[in-house]
């Protein structure tokens, strides 16, 4: 079948909004027709360059990054299902996981479903089940995000990418649960242990930080201090439960000190659009004794050196730890913050500042950068036709 796709060619060029041939699903594959999808920062990594592999290690790999059709925050409904799939069928709505979970390997199966040994094939760009494409354009075989490839009308993906849900939740609103919400909320709650009457910062308050803070508040943390720079986002950030806010990590620090009477936060997150070495130090800077920081960030694929204080980590019991999806379990975890949305406990119509046709995806992104979006979402026109 034919549908229009945004393909990335190229770093640092466009989403070029085209046709794409898609071919039937197949072995443990889905057909799935999209309402929606979030413009996360990660699909800003390709275009950026920071989440495309070295030329030298993708030959290592065997595999081919570009070009690639962007988008790993979607939700939509199946319309057909290939052989051999067991637990999905026609008219099945599900949300996409941006990292498969099998159910299976080791890390599913001890509750680390984030750590899915699928997640291996994330960058190949091609499907799980014989590493071949679906998508194809200008006679070329198409990478997918994550295994995914939102940012088109339809897609063909692996059933372990897709998490069966209820039908009377709108899926527009589903598809943030995909990567974002989860992954904000399970920094907070999962990956930071937040626990009730504790101090926690929160730096960086996009799609992802948003909801750290979300997670932090309802965890039943003391403050929860957002910073970003821009004021817009300090200002949303009460919205989801914030307690405070700061212009910059500096300003956080002396605020954290008054408030804890000079004991410092127990948890800081870093939840910044781009991560890098140099944050490091200031974040453990705001957390005291036994304080723990948590690295949600994508950094770029090169950044192998950070500056710290080893003293104060041993002598203190400081922690820094790496968080992916927010170490959630999606299988478990999507359905139930889906829930808690429609008993009215998680905001997620707040997080969506504008929402864009296909072919308006750069200005979704350019909001993005400019910081006037919290989320920005494309809706396809066959969701609202
Ligand atoms: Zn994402
Ligand atoms: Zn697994």
């Amino acid at each position: 079948m034919k549908m229009n796709a945004a393909i990335l060619w190229e770093p640092k060029t466009d989403w070029s909004v085209e046709e794409v041939e898609l071919d039937p699903p197949k072995r443990g594959e889905v057909l799935v027709k999209l309402v929606g999808s979030g413009l996360c920062h990660s699909d800003e990594h390709l275009l950026t360059g920071d989440l495309v592999l070295p030329d030298e290690t993708q030959k290592e790999l065997g595999i081919q990054q570009l070009p690639v059709i962007g988008g790993h925050e979607g939700a939509g409904e199946i319309v057909e299902v290939g052989p051999e799939v067991s637990g999905l069928a026609v008219g099945d709505h599900v949300v996409f996981g941006f990292i498969p979970s099998c159910g299976r390997c080791p890390s599913c199966a001890t509750g680390h479903q984030n750590l899915c040994d699928l997640g291996q094939f994330l960058f190949a760009g091609r499907q799980i089940s014989d590493m071949t494409a679906r998508h194809h354009a200008r006679g070329e075989d198409l990478g997918l995000m994550c295994l995914l490839g939102t940012f088109g009308e339809y897609t063909v993906t692996n059933e372990a990418s897709c998490i069966k849900i209820d039908d009377d939740i709108p899926l527009d609103k589903a598809a943030l649960v995909g990567c974002g919400v989860t992954t904000g909320w399970g920094s907070a709650v999962y990956a930071a242990e937040v626990q009730p009457g504790e101090s926690v910062v929160v730096i960086g308050c996009g799609g992802v930080g948003m909801n750290a803070v979300q997670g932090a508040a309802m965890a039943g943390a003391r403050h929860v201090v957002a910073v970003d720079p821009v004021e817009f986002k300090r200002e949303q950030a009460q919205v989801f439960g914030a307690t405070h806010s700061a212009p910059s990590i500096e300003e956080a620090n002396a605020l954290v000190s008054d408030l804890t009477w000079g004991a410092m936060a127990n948890k800081a997150i870093i939840t910044v659009g781009v991560g890098a070495g140099e944050l490091i130090q200031p974040a453990l800077g705001l957390v005291g004794k036994g304080g723990r920081v948590v690295h949600t960030s994508i950094a770029p694929f090169s950044v192998d050196s950070v500056s710290m204080n080893l003293f104060e980590l041993s002598m203190w019991e400081k922690q820094l730890v790496g968080a992916i999806f927010g170490s959630a379990n999606p299988r478990r975890d999507i359905p139930r913050l889906l829930r808690l949305y429609q008993e009215g406990q998680l905001k997620l119509d707040e997080l969506v500042t504008r929402t864009y046709p296909l072919k308006e995806i750069n200005e979704g992104y350019q909001a993005m950068r400019d910081g006037t979006n919290v989320r920005g979402m494309v809706i396809y026109e066959h969701a609202t036709a």
